[in-house]
């Protein structure tokens, strides 16, 4: 007599077909309700499809109904679930964190890019992450670089305890250390720097997606008039924190990459700027010559 779906299955196919209709051409309506359905009824993505025909209780349908109404209104699938993939590994999130972007594994490649090159993965090097949030850069570094120790330092005392966490539940608490605190207090000089810092012009933000602008937290966003207040300050004290053969890797904003090669020229870095798979700018590498 009722038309709500009976199965798993068949609530995933409803749910993709509701996303599809309501939210546009941008989504991605099959892999959403994949994720939502999987997280309501508290089971793994990739073993949902194993379970398709099984019945759904009241309550899971419930739930399901939920987190649909969530991602309808704005909310990016990513905070409904509480974790976000990056680099292969799972990342919880709060409200203190930005959610990991695929954009970013560009800065996880160009500095292992770089180590390759000067080091080799399997040299201890020291490094530091600055304004870590989920701790997903240093955490996915680490990751690759099985002798190396990293600190992870924010501004956010809720974002350090979440990366934190994140590093425990991943397996890396003894190589990791996850402190408030901003750039300046981090100590040095250590190899390899890596920051994701906020780096949107302040009067823009109110122009982003709303999954943005109402969901990630606005000083992991708001880099001042010009976007570019985080790099000028720790780019003017990275000869401290970095050791002479050191290097220092910051994702950028598409536009940004002149301007902050040109900050770290005048301040004495050999520059190379990388891009996205989109072929965007996406990170300026500074090299402090020995
Ligand atoms: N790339 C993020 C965005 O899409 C901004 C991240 C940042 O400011 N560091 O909004």
């Amino acid at each position: 007599m009722s038309l709500r779906p009976a199965t798993l299955g068949a609530a995933r196919r409803a749910a993709a077909k509701r996303l599809a209709a309501e939210l546009g051409p941008d989504a991605t309506p099959a892999l959403d309700a994949r994720l939502l359905v999987a997280a309501a009824i508290g089971i793994a993505p990739d073993q949902l499809l194993l379970v398709d025909d099984r019945e759904l209780s009241e309550a899971e349908r419930r739930a399901i109904d939920a987190a649909l109404d969530r991602r309808l209104a704005g909310e990016p699938v990513a905070r409904i679930v509480g974790e976000r993939e990056f680099w292969g590994l799972s990342f919880r999130l709060s409200e203190a964190t930005l959610v990991p972007r695929p954009d970013t594994e560009t800065l996880v490649e160009a500095t292992l890019a770089w180590i390759d090159r000067t080091h080799g993965r399997d040299k201890p090097l020291r490094i530091v992450d600055i304004g870590t949030g989920s701790g997903a850069i240093l955490i996915a570094l680490l990751s690759e670089l099985p002798q190396s120790i990293g600190l992870g330092i924010d501004l956010s005392e809720e974002a350090a305890r979440t990366a934190r966490a994140n590093a425990a539940r991943l397996g890396f608490a003894d190589r990791s250390l996850f402190t408030r605190g901003s750039w300046a207090e981090s100590c040095g000089p250590v190899d390899v720097i890596v920051s994701n810092p906020p780096y949107i012009e302040s009067g823009v933000i109110q122009t982003l997606d709303r999954e943005v602008k109402d969901h990630d937290p606005v000083l992991a966003l708001d880099g001042g008039d010009d976007g570019l207040d985080a790099y000028r300050a720790i780019v003017a004290d990275l000869s401290r924190l970095m050791r002479p053969g050191g290097a220092a890797f910051f994702e950028i904003g598409y536009d940004q990459g002149r301007a902050l090669s040109l900050l770290a020229t005048r301040a004495g870095f050999v520059v190379a700027v990388h891009t996205d798979l989109a072929g965007h700018d996406r990170v300026v590498e500074l090299i402090r010559p020995n």
